[in-house]
């Protein structure tokens, strides 16, 4: 029995990656092959979501698309709660048919939108990363909008739906935004389709207590997706759900944003350098060689148990 009436109910934020330079033509030859092609891909999620407020009638769902260079609200249901339910010819009530409408119009706006975007701006060493921290930052002030007001609230998480690699310049905006979630009790999900593993993702994920997935069959998405990232979070603390092998601790430096494996850190702001400099960019410090801390990489730590 849940504590309260509002325990089992989610405010499922999600953020799905819609980055053209993941899905397009050209992907294969840039990322490999990754199982599953994006009408897939976006059909499960739709089914997922749909699934989540079949679950429970209170349950609260936001779908927050992230492109290559933008990121923006493709769909919000408390903004479309009252259309009613009733059962059409198809054997689909009219909210469902109406909400997969929705979205699926939203995400083509948002795609053609995207591609102007690019297009006009065309910085091609950005294009195929995803702008994750921008999806991340608009999830977390959603949430900060439905924490504060007045209860019973639901309770919120987030569902990272991510293909494109990990971006190491946005790595200080990521882990600022991980440490708020982390700070406001808000679990971040994270499912990965892409072929490598997301540092970032599991950081996140072991970092705000969530769920890090990298299914091994893509093509089977939404049964991952149902198993495993439906559960409420009042339900989760009585099952058995996949832990992470290991977490990428590995951090970017501030300086050329690479991922390193050993570098120097500010005694002062605990920024992280690739190499020695004599002030800090981040803080002004002025430091001789001999204050400086070198740090190792904490690579592949395990999780507690
Ligand atoms: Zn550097
Ligand atoms: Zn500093």
């Amino acid at each position: 029995m849940a504590r309260n009436p509002t325990d089992d109910v989610s405010q499922v934020v999600l953020l799905l990656d819609v980055n053209p330079f993941f899905w397009g033509a050209d992907a294969e030859r840039l990322n490999g092959s990754v199982g599953i092609t994006f009408d897939q891909y976006f059909q499960h999620a739709l089914m997922f979501l749909n699934g989540i407020l079949l679950l429970n009638h209170t349950n609260k769902i936001v779908v927050i698309a992230t492109g290559s260079s933008t990121c923006g609200f493709l769909y919000d249901s408390t903004a479309t709660e009252n259309i009613s339910e009733s059962i059409t010819s198809k054997g689909k009530t009219k909210s469902q048919e109406s909400r997969s409408e929705l979205i699926t119009q939203s995400m083509q706006e948002f795609v053609s939108k995207e591609e102007e975007a690019v297009k006009a701006n065309p910085d091609s060493s950005k294009v195929q990363y995803s702008n994750f921290s921008g999806s991340l930052a608009m999830a977390l002030c959603y949430i900060q909008r439905v924490l504060r007001e007045p209860l019973p609230h639901p309770q919120p998480r987030i569902l990272c739906l991510q293909g494109s690699p990990d971006a190491p310049y946005q790595y200080i905006s990521v882990m600022n935004s991980i440490f708020s979630a982390q700070r406001n009790g808000i679990p971040i999900d994270a499912c990965v389709i892409g072929n490598q593993h997301s540092a970032f993702l599991q950081q996140a994920s072991h970092i705000t207590g969530g769920i890090y997935m990298k299914p091994p069959q893509p093509d089977g998405l939404f049964e991952y997706l149902m198993m495993i990232f439906a559960t409420d979070l009042f339900s989760r603390q009585f099952l058995q759900l996949p832990r992470p092998v290991g977490v990428d601790f590995r951090a970017s430096c501030f300086c050329h944003k690479k991922t390193i494996d050993m570098g120097y850190v500010c005694s002062v702001c605990l920024s992280i350098f690739c190499k020695h400099h004599q002030t800090c960019s981040t803080c002004g410090a002025t430091f001789s060689k001999s204050n400086l801390t070198a740090i190792t990489g904490m690579k592949r730590k395990a999780p507690p148990s």
